[in-house]
């Protein structure tokens, strides 16, 4: 069976208090249903503000959920007013999304801006999701997860057919050193399994969907 990373972006949404009431119901309806997750890293990206509660509450759990940020400063500790580091974000995130459509749009974030991002993520052992648009995204050396995101489908609840993210996904493979390619943009629970059938897809970056504890249960448990 092959891996699949499953990820939640919650973008600037939930406060502490409602990332506290979104983990709590997850893992109640998780103990209740039960399923094997064992080929499947889940991983969550909270804002800024929740994640060092949110890496506390799951530690104190012991619950499986891994946590990523939604970015990251492209430099180090120091003069930087609003910047949060590498070091900083090591110590609640093991992952950090790089490269969203909406920071290239909304910040202006260039290609070289996202892959200094990267390269600072690595150097702090953490581990980038590197989202690209289409397979021309420039996709920097040693990424190993990348995430496909046509921005069409992201929010739209317009998704890409599941045939065209595999055409995409293993081109990316063959032009790239990646290792997984995700697909993101308005998956649900119920269009899944299509994505996840396909060979060279490996997993998800969701968006609205993973707001919801239960549908976000769903959809990994269907993936
Ligand atoms: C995203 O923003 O990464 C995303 C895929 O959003 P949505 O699932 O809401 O389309």
């Amino acid at each position: 069976m092959k891996k699949l990373f499953i990820i939640a972006n919650w973008k600037s949404n939930k406060t502490i208090k409602e990332a506290e009431e979104w983990i709590r119901k997850f893992k109640e309806e998780f103990e209740r249903e039960s399923f094997d997750i064992s080929s499947k890293e889940i991983i969550i990206c909270p804002s800024f503000t929740v994640l060092k509660s949110f890496s506390d509450s799951i530690k104190s759990l012991n619950f499986f959920l891994k946590i990523g940020a939604q970015d990251i400063s492209s430099f180090d500790q120091g003069a930087y007013t609003g910047e949060v580091n590498g070091l900083q974000i090591k110590e609640s995130a093991d992952y950090v999304i790089v490269g969203h459509s909406e920071r290239r749009t909304n910040f202006n974030e260039s290609s070289e801006l996202i892959s200094k991002k990267a390269d600072m993520a690595r150097r702090y052992g953490i581990v980038p999701i590197f989202c690209v648009q289409d397979e021309t995204t420039p996709i920097p050396d040693k990424i190993a997860i990348v995430a496909y995101e046509p921005p069409s489908a992201i929010g739209t609840g317009k998704p890409d057919t599941p045939e065209n993210a595999e055409e995409v996904a293993k081109k990316i493979k063959e032009e790239n050193k990646a290792q997984f390619v995700l697909y993101g943009g308005s998956v649900t629970s119920e269009n899944v399994k299509l994505f996840s059938a396909m060979q060279n897809i490996d997993g998800f970056l969701i968006g609205g969907a993973s707001l919801d504890p239960s549908e976000f249960l769903q959809i990994i448990k269907n993936a």
